[in-house]
């Protein structure tokens, strides 16, 4: 029997487990640690996952994503005729990540720890505590995400004020946490619910101005804007491309036009880090570092706007999108 740790994300999920003195990552089906947070569901068949992703493009009526934020809501997605609730697709979620876990692992899974953002309310937690009840799996402990972040980077034995940092798809984050020894304490957040590398995403899709999309082309568009991002990470030169009406459409973004039409996103950004500290009661200068976590802080272009924000360093510029997993692992030692 094997007890795992599942980060429940907005956009994507990862499983981990503690083996032989060691954190380790449990890959998906596909040999890949990130399982989008994504259902398809049609001539009851149902996806999660890679392949449900896709569907939001070639089915996008019967494909729920984003759920995470109506956990612990009456909000009813309705996917090939039948209501879910977000619980019901969470749990969809924790039980793929638990199957794919048991394959890897070749036991059986009968306790979970799971993440959740800092600011979940009880309806929240509740919520995702019930997943646990419906899949006959014990869930252990509910774990603060930056709390999990903060585990995985903090030596012990130092005291350590960070600021956690976590830019995932649709939401932001951020909270300043004290470690003291092997406690950890959150002492202020501030976030944005509806910010995120999606938005990233939206502003390079405007480049193509196409106003009578339908939600399949407007996701298929979206899709190659987030291709285009991930490019610009790289390369100097991306494009975003349709082809609608028969007609192909692109546009190229080189890395200092990326800059500047995602700077309104990064000042959103700024709003959000200035709540966090004030709240926290530290001046900027008293904090040691900025741990980056989510997939969105992988960006070069978000990095130096921040450091640069707080004159901060960033503690580890490496796993930002396992970092709650990895921290989960260490509460499985
Ligand atoms: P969540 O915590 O919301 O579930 P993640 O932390 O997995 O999500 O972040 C997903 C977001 O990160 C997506 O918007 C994706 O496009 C973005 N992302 C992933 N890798 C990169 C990268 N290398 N550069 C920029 N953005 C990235
Ligand atoms: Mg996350």
């Amino acid at each position: 029997m094997a007890t795992i740790g599942i980060d429940l994300g907005t956009t994507n999920s990862l499983a981990v487990t503690y083996r032989e003195g060691e954190v380790e990552l449990i890959p998906n089906g596909f040999g890949e640690y990130l399982t989008p947070s994504v259902v398809h569901v049609s001539d009851d068949v149902l996806t999660v996952g890679k392949i449900a992703k896709e569907r939001l493009v070639t089915d996008p009526e019967n494909t729920a994503q984003l759920f995470k934020r109506s956990m612990g809501t009456n909000e009813i997605f309705y996917l090939d005729g039948e209501a879910y609730s977000a619980t019901d697709l969470s749990t969809l979620v924790v039980k793929q990540l638990v199957a794919d876990a048991e394959s890897y692992l070749g036991e059986k899974v009968d306790e979970v720890l799971i993440s959740v953002p800092a600011y979940f309310n009880e309806k929240q937690r509740s919520a995702t505590k019930a997943i646990g009840q419906r899949l006959g799996i014990k869930v252990e402990r509910l774990i603060n995400e930056p709390s999990a972040a903060a585990i995985a980077c903090h030596k012990i034995g130092k005291d350590e004020s960070f600021i956690v940092f976590d830019f995932g798809g649709g939401t932001l984050d951020v909270s300043v946490v004290d470690c003291f020894d092997n406690v950890i304490s959150i002492v202020s957040i501030a976030g944005d619910n509806f910010l995120g590398g999606s938005d990233f995403d939206k502003a390079i899709a405007e480049g193509i101005d196409l106003e009578k999309l339908d939600t399949k082309q407007k996701s298929s568009l979206l899709l190659s804007a987030e291709r285009c991002k991930l490019k610009l990470q790289k390369e100097k030169l991306a494009a975003v491309s349709l082809t609608y009406d028969d007609q192909y459409y692109m546009k190229q973004y080189t890395q200092a036009e990326l800059k500047s039409i995602i700077q309104p996103v990064l000042d959103r950004v700024k709003k959000v880090i200035g709540r966090a500290v004030s709240d926290s009661g530290y001046r900027a200068h008293e904090l040691d570092a900025f741990i980056l976590v989510g997939g969105s802080s992988m960006m070069p272009l978000v990095q130096s706007y921040i450091m640069n924000l707080l004159n901060l360093p960033i503690k580890r510029l490496k796993d930002m999108d396992e970092l709650v997993a990895r921290g989960l692992g260490t509460y499985l030692a």
